[in-house]
């Protein structure tokens, strides 16, 4: 389950809700929980976090070691400040950062070559959800953004279908749309990485996720956890929602 903070809270909103958090999720040993907070409040998160089975992550990444690139953070500077997850292709990172497929890959395997968990996003707009278009996007972004990668490195990756209309809308995909996506995407992942990959693969659903709707997505078979942005920012919400994992 893991909660994606967006451009929200400052270092001390961010040790005020581990404050809250940790004793809401103590015990909670059945599902890994990652919060990914904005980059300045990482260290705070990770101290905050510091005994508990808790994890941080980075919201992006970019895709080179180091170098001329202002504003950017490295892969290897979000493993060195103690995060072992990362976000790549979120949908606001593709509109507002102009980021492709290939960025994607990218990012994907710099994450991987720094030891991180990548939670790699792909998910259909609207528009392209009614035009039909929604297998065709999902298969281009697989093959774009994942496909790409040798077994060995897709083994360590965790993919987060997230429809762009579900996302900050209140717009939940019904349990039956969101599995027909996760089962759309493994099979791409069958055909590709072949079927111990498919099964293994965790497929997260994420888009306007609530503690009054997680526990009928997460019946759904082929939808292994859930990626939350703002439910994720209250911490007794959000513990409700790792609970129901
Ligand atoms: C997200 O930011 O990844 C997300 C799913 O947001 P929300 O839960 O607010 O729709």
């Amino acid at each position: 389950m893991a909660g994606n903070w967006k451009m929200y809270k400052t270092v001390q909103q961010t040790i005020e809700f581990f404050q809250r958090f940790n004793p809401l999720v103590n015990g909670v040993h059945k599902c890994d929980v990652v919060i990914f907070p904005p980059f300045v409040n990482i260290p705070a998160a990770q101290c905050a976090a510091a005994g508990t089975e808790i994890k941080v992550g980075g919201q992006d990444v970019h895709w080179g070691k180091e170098g001329a690139y202002t504003g950017e953070i490295s892969a290897g500077m979000l493993a060195a400040a103690g995060c072992e997850w990362v976000l790549v292709g979120h949908s606001e990172r593709r509109l507002y950062g102009f980021e492709t497929d290939a960025d994607v890959l990218k990012k994907t395997q710099s994450s991987l070559e720094a030891g991180l968990t990548p939670v790699v996003c792909v998910g259909e707009k609207l528009e392209e959800r009614k035009a039909g278009k929604t297998e065709q996007i999902l298969v281009e972004q697989f093959a774009g953004g994942l496909a790409g990668l040798t077994e060995e490195q897709f083994s360590k990756v965790v993919i987060a279908y997230e429809p762009v209309w579900a996302i900050g809308t209140g717009h939940t995909a019904t349990p039956d749309i969101a599995a027909d996506a996760h089962r759309l995407i493994r099979s791409e992942v069958q055909k590709r990485f072949g079927s111990d990959a498919a099964e293994a693969v965790r497929i997260l659903y994420g888009g306007s996720v609530k503690p009054d709707n997680v526990e009928r997505l997460m019946l759904e078979q082929d939808l292994d956890g859930a990626l939350v942005g703002g439910a994720s920012l209250d911490a007794e919400s959000f513990s409700k929602i790792v609970h129901a994992a």
